[in-house]
């Protein structure tokens, strides 16, 4: 067999691969995975150090060994059983696994579906928790991967130090896709080098670095392994970056190549609209205004990321932008997420405008025919020159006499859908978009990079910090004698409880929002709370949200609709119960609705559990600190809460770990625009932009 195979190049299907048939190529696509390249970008989601598998005679005399320790062991399966418990009727499956120098009782409680997986016989590496049973020593509910069947044998597996598991793909098993990695890997071409020589300096090439990674030489270092932080990592993840960050940066500069509406503003304008403000700007609002300006009258199509802490004052800054446009002839529109907010900012803004307040249109999407009727013409007209509204505002029937600008509050609900839906009607309006939580730099930076950003890192004058206890649920008479105290001295509450799905399988018993609002009518006899929940009709959530911020209910008990924008200064004391269920900016976001007077307040919550997550609260106020830490804790997907955050899909990157990496891969993707990308580099750019799915940002 001396015949040279030809070399495969990357793009290659993987049908090209010996026993790569129609059913494993539906597998693998379902996956994703239709190219080597695909392939081999697939990690191993672990590897298995053979130093670190124990003979299973040894496993009771484990130096340091503590119970429920985590071990691994390889072994055949000598007997399968399937139990169910005596106590609570759980199915049960046990395994003996033997390697020749003991046997080990594997089991699984309710999995019954694991006794059509495993077989006697079978080869099976196991990792999971050693714990003392009734029969000495067995391994509880371990994860295992079956290394061989019918006798077969793995004595191949263990050439080297580590050995890459890979997760099944329906009939794609992880030891035939190592096997098919293995095989590309000795059949690739080097594809052409296409990171600048800056990024690529100190990494491996591509298919070396995929080789690292596939089959690890036994020197690497395991924990940079199990870390994803070994130079090869790296390598793949600076590719994915890079791409990212030129396909970032291209769209910054199509959107500069376009002209923008010029909104015909004076100095002496500027001036008076700081006549409808009741109170002087802060220097933070004062340059982000400034920014805004020079952006709208710049000839360039405005796309701006206005960021601030809670109550730092963005609605004022957002205001201002809009009056500017309205006053010199054009109609700008603010967009929110909820009906409760629109009213909310409609309220603010009728306030603020007094007699011109007939220029203002609120546009929700339940409402009267005649009524929106009688809206939908205010806008074509002209007449209305403040527009207000959910994504009613999106829908086909609206047309605009003069948009010239679009405010966006809370961005990430806000979805690509709407903004296109906007450009098919032939406008392109200037952009602002306000988030509602902080956003930690480098998350700003990768959503957003495309994004002029302007900051507003002051808080208006005479805010008190607002007082953050954490109280175990069995001292919580203390927080609601606090709540008497501050309703006697006339101010409100609020009290939140966790939105509880009834399908929800916590372990932990959760006081749902009835038991609370029976906990509240009997501690504060007479006082009627204000309850309001995601599961009302809007109208009713309105007449309810408005008893409070009227004053005829004292205290409001609410899930999380208040986590935005509701402004009550009266409001004093805010009460979450099982606050370990809430992401640290949601705590942070729902403690803004406090503090927005001129009096002492206090945020209290309430949780049995996670309180080393919970303490970032209580020592700090920042948002952009809290931010950071929740994104370190949880990750971006979890942190914004959903996937069309606009967040690109990376296979190797993060977002977080990998965020100096991030900066380095901008500067040179600037660089790279700067000289020219060549017609190589764009065709990788394109396939990569489709791969890593980068959602149309802004
Ligand atoms: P954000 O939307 O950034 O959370 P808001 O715009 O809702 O903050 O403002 C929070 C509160 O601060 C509001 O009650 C607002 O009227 C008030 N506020 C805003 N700017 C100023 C200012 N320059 N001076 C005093 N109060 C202000
Ligand atoms: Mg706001």
């Amino acid at each position: 067999m001396a015949e040279a195979l030809p070399l495969f190049p990357l793009a290659a299907k993987v049908t090209a691969l010996r026993g790569v048939g129609p059913v494993f190529a539906e597998a693998f696509q379902e996956a994703g995975i239709t190219t080597l390249r695909d392939l081999l970008w697939s990690l191993p989601y672990r590897y298995i150090d053979r130093g670190t598998v124990q003979r299973i005679g040894e496993l009771d005399r484990l130096p340091g060994f503590q119970d429920r320790d985590t071990v691994t062991v390889l072994g055949t399966i000598r007997d399968l059983r399937q139990t169910t418990t005596r106590v609570r009727r759980m199915a049960l499956l046990e395994a003996l696994l033997d390697d020749g120098t003991g046997a080990l009782r594997l089991v699984w409680f309710n999995q019954a579906y694991l006794a059509r997986v495993l077989k006697p016989g079978d080869r099976l590496l196991a990792f999971g928790p050693l714990a003392a049973g009734r029969h000495g020593l067995e391994m509880r509910g371990p994860a295992f991967e079956v290394m061989g069947r019918n006798g077969g044998d793995d004595a191949d597996l263990w050439v080297r130090r580590y050995l890459p598991l890979y997760r099944k793909l329906g009939p794609v098993l992880g030891r035939t896709r190592q096997r098919l990695v293995q095989e590309t890997l000795a059949r690739a071409a080097e594809p052409p080098e296409w990171l600048p020589a800056e990024l690529a300096r100190g990494f491996p090439a591509l298919l070396p670095a995929l080789r690292l990674l596939h089959q690890p030489p036994d020197d690497s270092d395991p924990d940079q392994l199990d870390a994803h932080a070994t130079p090869a990592h790296r390598r793949l993840a600076s590719e994915e970056l890079f791409a990212f960050a030129l396909g970032v940066g291209l769209r910054r500069a199509g959107r500069l190549a376009r002209p923008g509406q010029v909104i015909p503003t004076t100095p002496e304008l500027r001036e008076q609209l700081k006549d409808y403000l009741p109170f002087r700007l802060t220097g933070a609002q004062r340059q982000a205004f400034r920014e805004i300006v020079a952006d709208l009258t710049s000839g360039r199509v405005m796309h701006r990321l206005l960021q601030g802490d809670v109550g730092s004052g963005k609605t004022l800054v957002a205001f201002l932008a809009m009056a500017m446009v309205a006053e010199t002839g054009g109609q700008a529109a603010l967009l929110v997420p909820t009906e409760v907010l629109a009213r909310q900012h409609a309220a603010t803004f009728e306030r603020l405008l007094k007699d011109q307040a007939q220029a203002l249109e609120l546009l929700l999407g339940p409402m009267r025919a005649a009524a929106k009727r009688q809206a939908l013409a205010r806008i074509a007209s002209g007449e209305a020159s403040y527009i207000l509204g959910t994504h009613a505002l999106f829908q086909e029937a609206v047309s605009f006499a003069r948009l010239q600008l679009v405010v966006v509050d809370e961005q990430h609900r806000f979805g690509v859908r709407q903004r296109e839906a906007l450009k098919q009607k032939g406008l392109d309006p200037h952009w602002l978009v306000m988030s509602a939580t902080p956003i930690p730099r480098s998350l700003a930076l990768a959503l957003f990079g495309d994004l002029e950003q302007s900051v507003l890192d002051e808080l208006p004058p005479g805010r008190q910090p607002i007082t953050t206890r954490l109280l175990d649920p069995g001292d919580a008479e203390r927080a609601w004698d606090l709540v008497e105290r501050e309703l006697e001295a006339g101010h409100q509450a609020f009290v939140v409880s966790p939105a509880i799905d009834p399908q929800d399988e916590t372990q932990v018993p959760l006081r749902d929002i009835q038991a609370m609002e029976a906990l509240l009518r009997s501690r504060f006899p007479g006082l009627e709370p204000a309850v309001v929940h995601g599961r009302l009709k809007a109208d009713e959530l309105a007449v309810r949200m408005d008893r409070f911020v009227c004053g005829g209910a004292r205290i409001l008990l609410a899930t999380t609709v208040i986590e935005v924008g509701v402004d009550v200064p009266n409001a004093t004391v805010m009460v979450v119960d099982h606050a370990e269920r809430f992401g640290l900016s949601q705590l942070h976001q729902l403690r803004g609705r406090v503090g927005r007077g001129a009096a002492r307040s206090h945020f209290v919550m309430l949780s049995g559990s996670d309180s080393e997550r919970l303490r970032a609260l209580v020592e700090s106020q920042d948002g952009f600190r809290i931010a950071q830490k929740d994104l370190e804790l949880r990750g971006p997907g979890e942190f914004f809460g959903t996937r069309q955050a606009g967040l690109p899909q990376f296979q190797v990157a993060d977002l977080v770990r990998d965020r100096q990496l991030l900066a380095q891969c901008r500067e040179a993707a600037e660089k790279a625009l700067q000289r020219g990308l060549s017609e190589g580099q764009k065709q990788w750019l394109r396939q990569e932009q489709a791969r890593l799915k980068l959602a149309e940002i802004s």
